[in-house]
């Protein structure tokens, strides 16, 4: 395999049923604890029901966006701490050296998709690793193992976008150029009736 210039996940929300395996395994495989999420699964829904004559058309939508840090390509996070904590791999990694993390939060304020998590116990803040670990060994993420429905893939940023197409963003996930996250989307075709609509995360309490 050539190098990779960057690591990025592709994830497809036409495949994915919300069954969460791929947050389970994230936790299960580096013990967080709970409340500490490093792969979230959004849950989108809305719409409303329109009348149509004596009738009533329906305009519901649902979908689900399985998101975890996207190692961005302008990672803002890192630009925001003080400490020089996060770093850029030449591989693209955003990594967390949690030994020099004093516990600010910038990186919270800074990371539009809510990518770094903060530990009360501990006072740090903490991040996705790409499972840094089992890659460098050649191995999958833990996340992206164990989806049953196989809606999330990794490998290097352009040969996932040559490889799938899609986006960067559905909504209701924020601009890309404000970071420029390694990230590829195939979208749930609800994704374009969202935009405008009676629509929004159904489950914030659990991510
Ligand atoms: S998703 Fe957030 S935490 Fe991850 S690299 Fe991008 S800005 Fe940083
Ligand atoms: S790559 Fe590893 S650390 Fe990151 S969300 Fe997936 S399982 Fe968790």
């Amino acid at each position: 395999m050539t190098a990779v210039k960057q690591w990025g996940f592709f994830f497809d929300a036409a495949a994915c049923s919300g069954c969460k395996a791929c947050q389970v395994a994230c936790k299960d495989r580096h013990d967080l604890k709970a409340g500490i999420h490093w792969r979230r699964v959004y849950e989108v829904g809305g719409g409303v029901w329109t009348p149509k004559g004596k009738a009533w058309e329906h305009g519901v939508l649902a979908y689900n966006i399985s998101m975890a840090c996207n190692h961005c390509r302008n990672p803002l996070c890192a630009d925001s701490c003080p400490t020089k904590a996060i770093t850029k791999r030449p591989d693209g990694l955003v990594l967390l050296d949690t030994t020099l993390c004093i516990g600010c939060r910038y990186c919270e304020w800074a990371c539009p998709y809510g990518a770094t998590r903060f530990d009360a116990a501990t006072g740090l803040v903490t991040k996705c690793t790409f499972c840094v670990d089992a890659v460098d060994a050649g191995e999958p993420p833990a996340c992206v193992a164990a989806c049953p429905g196989r809606a999330l893939d990794f490998g290097d940023f352009d040969d996932l976008k040559k490889k799938y197409g899609g986006t960067g963003r559905i909504f209701p996930l924020p601009e890309e150029d404000q970071t420029e996250p390694a990230l590829v989307i195939r979208p749930h075709r609800d994704c374009a009736r969202a935009e405008g609509a009676a629509v929004d995360v159904i489950n914030w309490e659990e991510v």
